[in-house]
């Protein structure tokens, strides 16, 4: 069976997974939820899509009587996702919810909470875990080829345009650079270094008081620390481009990325060479990924669902607060 899926907001990103899931031979976008009637025309268009499939933000409930989607992929301004995703969850759909799941931990717990009690799925756009590169230095790691794993260093960020956009509007994107672009270097840490991390450190520039409000992080810097005694060192920021390098180091190997989680192709090398897995068009292969796990229960390599999501939440809850007080933070994930 195929995975007919509702995209809901048409924005760049939802543009982008729609043009992907083309390539699919799992998924197919069978339905839209949308506020402006032009853009649901003419997706219609392009990707087939008939009238009782098109939903608007309030009427998507219905969604729950249409028996042609499976699940909701919603690709909107982060503050958005908790409530669109619990709504989702009641009208009995399964969720894909782009990153970062929600602006807090306790938001991302309660998506969680509503799809277990709904008997849905959660799952977040964690495209790098189905990356080939990417599962080629996990494998490697797991298989001790790089020895103990000592350090990792993650590099986040691009120079963010517009000032008027949601993106540096705290209602809507519930913090800055670390909320968008800083949470590929938390998520790299976890699934590189292959631990949880049990505390953070951070430190925070801003250059811009007028671009970047309170509550709108502009560059931070941290630190995570993990049980065996491995270190992460981390920069997220929205005032550089082409700023996207995770590198890992083991006792007895190296591995690096650069550019680690750009849309690709992704390039890397390790102390044994080039890594010459191919490039694939990461939402493709993930929507594809993303439909076995929903239809027939498969299990992916990095976990992708509604727990993952939370736990990068906690660290940026950390973050946040470890910013704020100057202190060492613990977490516990
Ligand atoms: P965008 O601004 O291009 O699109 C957002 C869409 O949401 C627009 O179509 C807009 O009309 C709609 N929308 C609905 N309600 C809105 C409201 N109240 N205010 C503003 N817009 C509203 O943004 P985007 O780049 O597509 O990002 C959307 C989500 O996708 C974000 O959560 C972002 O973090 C995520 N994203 C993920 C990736 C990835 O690689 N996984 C890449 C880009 C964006």
């Amino acid at each position: 069976p195929v995975l007919r899926v509702a995209i809901m907001g048409l924005g760049s990103y939802g543009n982008r997974v729609a043009e992907a899931m083309q390539s699919c031979k799992r998924a197919k976008v069978a339905g839209v939820i949308s506020g402006t009637p032009s853009k649901i025309k003419d997706w219609q268009s392009r990707y087939n899509i008939p009238d009782k499939n098109c939903y608007n933000y309030e009427n998507f409930d219905r969604i729950k009587d249409n028996t042609d989607i499976d699940a909701v992929y919603v690709i909107t301004p982060n503050a958005l996702h908790h409530d669109q995703v619990i709504r989702v969850a009641k009208a009995g759909k399964h969720a894909i919810c782009e990153k970062p799941m929600a602006i807090n931990a306790k938001e991302g717990q309660e998506m969680v909470d509503a799809c277990n009690n709904a008997n849905v799925k959660l799952l977040v756009g964690y495209r790098m875990h189905f990356e080939p590169k990417t599962l080629e230095i996990i494998r490697m790691r797991k298989e001790g080829e790089l020895g103990k794993i000592m350090f990792f260093q993650g590099l986040s960020g691009f120079r963010i345009g517009d000032p008027n956009q949601w993106r540096l509007n705290k209602q809507l994107s519930g913090g800055g650079a670390m909320m968008d672009i800083g949470i590929y270097s938390i998520n790299g840490a976890r699934y590189m270094v292959g631990e949880e991390p049990v505390w953070v450190t951070a430190q925070e520039t801003k250059t811009n008081l007028d671009k970047f409000k309170e509550g709108v992080d502009e560059t931070i810097q941290f630190q995570l620390g993990f049980p065996s005694g491995a270190v992460a060192s981390c920069l997220s920021t929205y005032n550089m481009n082409f700023l996207d390098r995770f590198y890992l180091n083991g006792q007895e190997g190296f591995a690096e990325l650069q550019p680690a989680t750009g849309y690709g192709p992704i390039q890397g090398r390790t102390n044994k060479g080039e890594l010459t897995q191919p490039h694939m068009t990461h939402q493709t292969v993930q929507m594809d990924e993303m439909a076995a796990i929903i239809l027939d229960g498969k299990q992916p390599i990095v976990a992708v669902d509604g727990a993952e999501g939370v736990k990068d939440l906690k660290i940026i809850d950390a973050i946040y607060l470890a910013v704020q007080t100057g202190k060492k933070i613990d977490v516990k994930l």
